[in-house]
C-alpha cells in the first residue's frame, strides 16, 4: 500500500515512510491510496474471530510488502492482548475500549504504532527518539506503548500541575526508555516546544527524531479492527453480557439482545476525529456497518459542518469531556481528502452535547442500569438518544469511568477500579521540570 499527502497526490510513499515521518513534507496528512476490502471469508466469520486475528486481517493489506506476515502475526498478538467486549446496557450496546493498560481506547493505536516503529527501524544503530507533547491521555498511552520497546527512546512533555495525578503516574511513572518532562506552562507551550525542537538543526542532526502524535497513520489503522469485530458480533446477535471487569454495579439485570442481522450504527465520541475516520475505513472495508453518529461536546465544528456544508475552525472550549475539546479537528483534512460532502452526509450524523446533558446521562444510566459511563462515553450515550430506533446501536466507550472518578462518583456510587489503574496509581512519578523555553528543553535533551 502506498500513502499520499492530503495536499498533493504526486509523491506517494511507503507505509514505513508515512508512519515514521508522521506528517507529509507539504504539511498534509498521509492517507492510503485505496481502502482494501476484507476477503469474503473474513467478512463472513468476523463474529467468530478473536481480536488479534481480526487485527491481522485488517492491518495486513496496509503494510503488505513491508511487514512480513509472521512478524505482523506476533505484533498483533502482543499489542491486542486485552478484550474489547460488546456489552448490552439498556436498549443499546456499549463497545468497551478501555481494557488496555491505560484504560482508554488510545492504547489500540499506541501499542501497534510502537511495535511497528520498532520493526521498521530494525538494524539502525541509532535509537529512534520520539518527542511528544500531551495534555493527558495521549502521553499515557504512548508511554505505555513504547515502554521497553527496543531501539526507541521516548520523551514526553506535559504541562506541570495541569494533568491529573493518575495521568502523571501513567506518563512519568514508568522510567526505563520513557522520560517525562514537566513544563511550567500550558499544553500549548508543550506543543510549541516540540515544534521548535523539530526545527533545531543541531538537535535534528544529532538525534533521529520522530513524533507519535494522533495524526500518525500507524495509530489510525489499528483502530479499524474494533469496529469490524464489534459490528461482526452485533450483526450476528453475539454480545458479551458477562464480560469480565465491566464497570457495572452488581445486582442489575442485564439485557440480552438477539440477532437482528442488520448493519450496525456506531456512535463515536469525537475530538480530533481519528477514531471516527477509522470507523469509516472499517465500513469501506466491508464490515457490516450502517452509519455513524459523530458525537461531540460543545466543540461542534463537525456537526455544524454537516448541517451547513461550511467548515469553520473554532477556538477550543473547555468541557468535562476534555479529551474532546478540539475546535479544529486535525482528521477533518483526511475525511475531506477522501470522501465527498455528499458521501460524508450519508455516512455521518452530527450531534453536539452540553456538559449538563453529559452529567444527566452519567446519572440516569447509572440509576437505570447500574452502569458507569465516563464523561466522554456519556457524550456518546447522550447523542445516541435520538437514534434508538436504529438497531443495533453501539456506543463507543473511549475511557474507563474510574479515570474520571472525581467527576463521575458524585453522580453515581463508588466506581470499581480496574487492575490497570491500580497498577498506575502505585507508581511514583519522576519528571524533570523545565521552564517553557527552547534552550531549557535542548539542555535536558
Ligand atoms: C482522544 C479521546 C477521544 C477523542 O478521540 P478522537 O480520535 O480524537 O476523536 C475521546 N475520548 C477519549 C477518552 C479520548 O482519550
Amino acid at each position: 500500500m502506498r500513502y499520499y499527502s492530503t495536499r498533493s497526490k504526486s509523491k506517494p510513499v511507503s507505509f514505513a515512510s508515512a508512519a515514521l515521518s508522521g506528517l507529509a513534507p507539504d504539511g498534509g496528512l498521509y492517507v492510503p491510496e485505496s481502502i482494501p476490502q476484507y476477503p469474503v471469508s473474513v467478512k463472513n466469520s468476523l463474529s467468530a474471530m478473536d481480536l488479534p486475528d481480526i487485527a491481522f486481517e485488517t492491518i495486513r493489506p496496509f503494510v503488505e510488502g513491508e511487514i512480513p506476515a509472521p512478524v505482523l502475526e506476533s505484533m498483533v498478538h502482543e499489542a491486542f492482548s486485552f478484550a474489547a467486549p460488546v456489552v448490552p446496557v439498556g436498549d443499546r450496546l456499549v463497545l468497551e475500549l478501555f481494557h488496555g493498560p491505560t484504560a482508554a481506547f488510545k492504547d489500540f493505536g499506541a501499542r501497534f504504532m510502537a511495535r511497528a516503529f520498532s520493526y521498521l527501524r530494525r538494524g539502525e544503530d541509532k535509537p529512534l527518539h520520539i518527542l511528544v507533547a500531551t495534555s493527558g491521555d495521549t502521553g499515557g498511552a504512548v508511554a505505555d506503548g513504547f515502554f521497553k520497546v527496543p531501539g526507541i527512546r521516548v520523551t514526553i512533555l506535559y504541562p506541570y500541575g495541569r494533568v491529573s495525578s493518575l495521568q502523571e503516574r501513567q506518563i512519568a511513572g514508568l522510567g526505563a526508555n520513557i522520560r517525562a518532562i514537566a513544563v511550567e506552562g500550558s499544553f500549548d507551550d508543550c506543543q510549541r516546544l516540540v515544534k521548535a525542537a523539530f526545527r533545531d538543526k543541531s538537535l535534528m542532526k544529532r538525534e533521529s527524531l520522530s513524533s507519535a502524535n494522533s495524526i500518525n497513520i500507524s495509530r489510525l489503522i489499528p483502530q479499524i479492527l474494533y469496529y469490524a469485530a464489534a459490528a461482526g458480533k452485533a450483526f450476528s446477535g453475539k454480545t458479551d453480557p458477562d464480560a469480565e471487569a465491566t464497570p457495572r454495579k452488581a445486582g442489575f439485570p442485564v439485557s440480552h439482545l438477539t440477532s437482528t442481522a442488520c448493519p450496525v450504527t456506531f456512535c463515536v465520541p469525537s475530538g480530533n476525529f481519528g477514531n471516527l475516520t477509522a470507523g469509516i475505513y472499517a465500513k469501506e472495508m466491508g464490515a457490516p456497518i450502517r452509519r455513524f453518529i459523530a458525537a461531540t461536546n460543545i466543540n461542534k465544528t463537525i456537526p455544524d459542518y454537516l448541517s451547513s456544508g461550511y467548515y469553520e475552525a473554532q477556538p477550543s472550549k473547555a468541557t468535562i469531556s476534555n479529551a474532546m475539546d478540539v475546535g479544529n479537528p486535525s482528521n477533518f483534512e483526511r475525511l475531506q481528502a477522501q470522501f465527498s460532502f455528499e458521501k460524508l452526509r450519508n455516512l455521518l450524523e452530527g450531534k453536539s452535547v452540553s456538559d449538563t446533558e453529559t452529567k444527566r446521562s452519567i446519572a440516569s444510566v447509572y440509576e437505570s442500569y447500574g452502569y458507569f459511563l465516563d464523561p466522554h462515553t456519556a457524550v456518546g450515550w447522550s447523542a445516541s438518544d435520538s437514534f434508538r430506533n436504529e438497531q443495533p446501536l453501539i456506543v463507543l466507550a473511549t475511557a474507563h469511568p474510574a479515570k474520571f472518578a472525581p467527576l463521575v462518583e458524585p453522580l453515581t456510587g463508588v466506581i470499581p477500579v480496574p487492575a490497570s489503574i491500580q497498577k498506575s496509581q502505585s507508581r511514583v512519578p519522576d519528571a524533570q521540570r523545565i521552564c517553557a523555553e527552547l534552550p531549557a528543553l535542548l539542555e535536558v535533551l
